[in-house]
Order: C-alpha cells, then structure tokens, then sequence
C-alpha cells in the first residue's frame, strides 16, 4: 500500500473585487474577474504532491476549458489526474467570489460536475491507497463510499468535512484524524474543543485548527495545543486545506500523529505568507 488518494472538489474560482455587494435585483461593477485554481481537494492534493506524496485525486470536471485548465495546473503540480473523471453533462465546478474593501467574501458555489462523483468511482480509487484523504465537497455519498474503501482496504483516513453535510457516523468513527476548524467543529457538533469533538463523533482521533493559534489535537491518549510559527500573514485563504493535506502525506509517510500535525502546522503556516489558495504553484 502506499501513497494518499483525495477524494473532493476541484473548482475554477471567478473573484470580483466591488465597493459594496449588490443588494437584491441590483448589479454592481467591480474590479476582475480574476479567475484562478481551487476546489478543496484540490488544493489538498496540490498541498500533499508539494509535501512528498505520491497523490491520486479521485473527482470530476465538465468537458470543458476551465475543466482542462484545472487538470493541466493539477499535473503539473505533481499529482495524478487519471481518475479524474470529465463529465460531458456537467460544467466544471464554480466558486463566484465577491470581495469588499473590508476584506470580506462573499461566495456562491455551482457545484457543476463535483457533484457527479459517483460511488463505486470513489471505492475504485480508494482501495490499496495507504492515506485517503476525503473531503466533502463532493457531498456525503462519495465520502462515506472513500470511507468504507479505506476500511476494506486497511487504508488510514484523514477526514475534512467542509462543508459540513450529514455523513454516516460509521465515517465520523473511522476519521484518524477528523480535521475541521473552529467553525466546522461548533457546526458539527455544537462545540469546538478537539477532546469534546474526539467525544460526539467517535472519530479515532481529530485535529482543530486554531488560525495563528496553531491546532489541538485529540485522540485516547488525551489532547494538547501545537503552536503555529509566527509569521507576517499575507492571505490565510486556503490554509486550512494545505494543513489537510500535507498531514495526510506525513502520515503516508509513516509519522505519528503528533509529527505529522507539527509538520502540517509548519507548512500551513508557511502559505499564509503568500497569496493566493495555492501559495507558490
Ligand atoms: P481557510 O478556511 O482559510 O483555509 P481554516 O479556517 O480552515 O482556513 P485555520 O485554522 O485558519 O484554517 O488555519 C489552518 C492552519 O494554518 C493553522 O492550523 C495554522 O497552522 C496555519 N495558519 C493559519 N493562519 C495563520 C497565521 N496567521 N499564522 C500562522 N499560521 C497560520
């Protein structure tokens, strides 16, 4: 068994930069649009390439340009798209994101072929991978498929459920580690600290991350803090995703937790002093 399979969403990202968000019925002119790579698993599998996988990213685009874009950056990036599946019935995946002056975003997502992920595609790809690493942009169905063919196939799973959709809670028992941020945590579970969400879910083992704080960890032998580096944050978009999946090549690579938790906290840490979801592709 070897190397980490990523189960998720692969998006084009369209921003907008405006003064202020259109209120209902209006349209609003702003600066962009500035199109760039995204999809949580793949920045997830671009993240574990970067860190020494060997990465298979198990999704699916429309037959079109951006779906070809995105496939391109992706090998180029180090990671196998063969199990990429390109849909002729379905656009490649949209994230419309609008940003105000304040910083703040707003985004709006078509789901478009990420949602076409089928089952017994997903069961294929996971069975003999040591690490999959699943994230549910895809929706539940093919995260609880990942889950049961890491199981079968005595694979490790590391498990992101972002967006939080209701997943089998035989998949939240099998996540080790169950990675979420405070946010996701509260909206799993109605709290946040990694011993309460180790207890609701079940989960063998799980990760919150803290932002600058660095991330908690949890599993039976207890919890603890690992800090982050302190670093001149540029753009903490898509950090988050990089802690993900380098964690998953740390663990492929046969690190314990504890080690494989610091070095994805280092290289989180280290995007954020870069802009952009794919600091330095
Ligand atoms: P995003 O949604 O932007 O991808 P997130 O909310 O999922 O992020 P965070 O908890 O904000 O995740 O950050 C993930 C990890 O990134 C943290 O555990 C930490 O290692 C690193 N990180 C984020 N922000 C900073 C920061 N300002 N300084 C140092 N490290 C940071």
């Amino acid at each position: 068994m070897s190397g980490v399979v990523v189960v998720g969403g692969i998006n084009q990202d369209v921003t907008v930069r405006v003064e202020a968000r259109p209120a209902p019925g209006e349209t609003v002119v702003g600066d962009g649009p500035a199109v760039s790579a995204g999809g949580k698993g793949a920045n997830m599998a671009v993240a574990a390439a970067r860190a020494g996988a060997a990465v298979v990213l198990c999704g699916a685009v429309g037959d079109d340009a951006a779906g070809r874009t995105q496939l391109e950056q992706l090998a180029a990036a180090g990671v196998a798209t063969d199990r990429v599946a390109v849909r002729r019935d379905a656009a490649t995946g949209t994230a419309l994101i609008v940003v105000t002056p304040d910083g703040e975003n707003a985004i709006v997502v078509g789901a478009g072929a990420n949602a076409t992920l089928a089952d017994d595609e997903v069961a294929a790809t996971c069975s003999g991978a040591a690490v999959v690493l699943a994230q549910t942009e895809v929706g539940a169905g093919p995260v609880d498929a990942a889950a049961r063919a890491a199981a079968a196939g005595g694979g490790r799973l590391v498990l992101s459920p972002a967006p939080v959709v209701p997943l089998a809670s035989e998949t939240l028992a099998l996540a080790d580690p169950l990675v979420v941020n405070e946010s996701e945590a509260a909206d799993l579970c109605g709290e946040s600290s990694a011993a309460a969400v180790l207890a609701r879910t079940g989960a063998r083992s799980v990760v919150v991350t803290l932002g600058a704080a660095g991330a908690q960890l949890a599993d039976a032998t207890g919890s603890r803090q690992l800090p982050a580096p302190r670093v001149d944050a540029v753009d903490t978009t898509g950090a988050g995703d990089v802690l993900a999946g380098t964690l998953a090549a740390a663990l492929a690579d046969g690190a314990d937790l504890d080690a494989a938790v610091r070095r994805a906290i280092a290289a989180a840490a280290e995007s954020v002093g870069y802009a952009g979801a794919r600091a330095r592709l």
